[in-house]
This record gives C-alpha cells, sequence and structure tokens, in this order.
C-alpha cells in the first residue's frame, strides 16, 4: 500500500482525503491517504519523516506552503515562480516541490472554453492563491487585471511582479473606480477568504449592482459551495464557477504528478467526483443552518 497525505495545520476541514480516497478507490490503486497535522516548528521533522516511512507524496496546505520549499531536495519552476508549494512528489527518498494551484485554477475556464485573451480582469485578493490566479491570468494573455485587496501592500507587490508582462491597476475594495473596472471586466475572481462559512451572508463585492450579464464569476471558496457572491453574481445574470472546479483541478494534477503510470482519470470519474464533493458540501451547509 502506498502512503499520500496532506500536512497542514489544522487539517480538520481539509476535503483532500475524501477526494483522494475516492479517487484512489475509484482507480483500483493500491494507496493510501491520511491527514497530518503538523505544527509549524514540527514541519522539518516531519519532512525527514516523509524520506524514512517513504510516503509517496503530500499535498501541503495552511500554513506551510511557503516554508516547506526549502526543506525539499528540488522545486519545479512554476512552485518557484510562486514561491509556494502545495504538492511534493517522493521518487525514492528525493523529494521535489510543486504548485498545482495555477494549473487547478485554470482547468475550468479551459474546459469551459473561456477565452480571456485580450480581457479585463478583476481579482479579489493577494494572498497565496491571489498570486497562483494572477500568473495563470497572465499565461492567458489577459489585457488587464486590476487587483483589489484590503493590505494596499500586498497588492502593489504582487502587481510589481506582474507588471512587466501585464498592465495591472492596484484599487481598495471599497475604491469607487471598483465599478468601472467591473463593469468592464470579463471575469471576475474572488480569490479572498471573504464569505467564507461561517460568514455564509457576506461578499467581498459590497454593491451586488456591480455584478453583470457579461461577466463570468469565480469564487476560490468552496465552503459555503454558493458563496454571497456566487447568488449575487446569478441573480444578476452572471456565470459562475465555485471553488470546487479548483479544488478538483489542482487535486487531478497532483494524481498525475504522483501516479504518471495511471491511465488517465474519465470524466465521467471527474462528473461523478465533483457529485459527491459538492453533495458533501452541501449536506455539511445544510447541517450549520
Ligand atoms: P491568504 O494567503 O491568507 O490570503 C487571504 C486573502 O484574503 C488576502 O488577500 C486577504 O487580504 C484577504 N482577506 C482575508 N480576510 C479579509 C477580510 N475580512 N476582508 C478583506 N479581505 C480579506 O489565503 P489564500 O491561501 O490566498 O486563500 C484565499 C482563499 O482561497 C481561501 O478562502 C481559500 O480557502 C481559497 N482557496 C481555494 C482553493 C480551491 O482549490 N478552491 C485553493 C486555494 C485557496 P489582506 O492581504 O488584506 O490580509
Amino acid at each position: 500500500m502506498k502512503l499520500y497525505g496532506v500536512v497542514g495545520d489544522p487539517i480538520e476541514h481539509s476535503l483532500s482525503p475524501e477526494l483522494f480516497d475516492y479517487l484512489f478507490k475509484a482507480t483500483e490503486l493500491p494507496c493510501r491517504y491520511d491527514a497530518f497535522r503538523i505544527s509549524p516548528d514540527g514541519l522539518a521533522g516531519f519532512v525527514d519523516q516523509t524520506r524514512a516511512i517513504g510516503i509517496r507524496g503530500l499535498n501541503v496546505t495552511i500554513p506551510h506552503k511557503e516554508s516547506i520549499p526549502s526543506l525539499l531536495d528540488d522545486v519545479a519552476d512554476e512552485a518557484e515562480q510562486l514561491g509556494a508549494v502545495n504538492t511534493v512528489v517522493n521518487r525514492d527518498g528525493h523529494l521535489v516541490g510543486h504548485n498545482t494551484d495555477l494549473a487547478g485554477f485554470l482547468s475550468p475556464l479551459r474546459e469551459h472554453a473561456v477565452d480571456l485573451a485580450d480581457q479585463s480582469v478583476v481579482v479579489l485578493g493577494a494572498g497565496g492563491a491571489a498570486r497562483a490566479v494572477a500568473h495563470g491570468l497572465r499565461s492567458l494573455d489577459v489585457a488587464h487585471i486590476t487587483l483589489v485587496n484590503r493590505t494596499a501592500a500586498r497588492a502593489d507587490a504582487l502587481a510589481e511582479e506582474l507588471s512587466e508582462a501585464v498592465d495591472v491597476s492596484v484599487r481598495g475594495l471599497d475604491d469607487p473606480r471598483l465599478s468601472d473596472a467591473i463593469a468592464e471586466a470579463r471575469l471576475l475572481v474572488n480569490a479572498t477568504s471573504v464569505g467564507m462559512r461561517p460568514d455564509d451572508d457576506v461578499s467581498p463585492v459590497t454593491d451586488a449592482d456591480m455584478l453583470h450579464d457579461r461577466l463570468i464569476v469565480y469564487d476560490l471558496v468552496y465552503r459555503p459551495l454558493t458563496t454571497r457572491l456566487l447568488a449575487d453574481a446569478a441573480y444578476r445574470g452572471a456565470a459562475t464557477i465555485d471553488g470546487v472546479e479548483m479544488l478538483i483541478g489542482q487535486a487531478l494534477r497532483s494524481f498525475e504528478l504522483w501516479c504518471p503510470e495511471a491511465s488517465a482519470i474519465s470524466t465521467s470519474l471527474v462528473d461523478e467526483l465533483r457529485g459527491y464533493l459538492r453533495a458533501k458540501l452541501l449536506d455539511e451547509g445544510t447541517a450549520a443552518k
């Protein structure tokens, strides 16, 4: 039995164990997936243990994504560029860090053939997820990105990183010019944690009338599954993409890195997995009410 897992702190709310249990069972691979709650002080020891007991692969989540790269033997280009690792591959004791968030973010846009070339995009947030989103958008040749964040310095730093490749503006969450940016945008991405349970009724776009029917609204938050932002967007005729799509996209990329010999995951299995995770999140939402 090959062992995989997710490492973070806290870890109880991670959906990764259920997601990978489902995938490993469906693909009949002899693999097990565990959750490891490891504090920042314990991370270096845990990485040594990963080598020693032969854990084949790890997903990495808060708060370790930015601190784990220096403990690994190698870091792939995309993870190096983002300064964050969310997937570790163990090849005979040689640990390589990858970042699958960028590919995971892009995957539903590719699946729905959304063409963003020369379009304007609004990204809410400037944390780790927003960096993956912004770098992903850069690769799609978008014309303009408006970065919107509570802490201006963080958005400025990300804008500086992107500015050679794409036209970027920075706005605060309550900047009156945000309305024009959203009016001109084809895509709005929420990469903040605003709207996460228990704040189900809060939206990062406080004036929902800024949303419109030419917009695609993509919320990375998946608890709740239908955030206030997505509900407001759908009400105004916008197309919506929920956070489960990125969650599945990044997990499938981790799976490919860990099990390159396995056959490709079929579209019908992805649909089943999506249905399974959605039902689980909806059940949780009902229980929370
Ligand atoms: P992070 O690095 O901690 O960044 C959090 C972001 O949210 C920052 O931009 C922060 O602004 C903003 N924020 C937090 N509380 C806020 C508030 N009360 N008002 C305004 N802005 C606030 O976290 P992250 O890793 O980027 O994750 C962000 C979200 O994406 C989380 O909800 C996470 O669950 C989700 N996510 C989903 C997936 C997926 O697969 N669907 C993958 C990764 C992340 P400041 O800079 O001002 O603090």
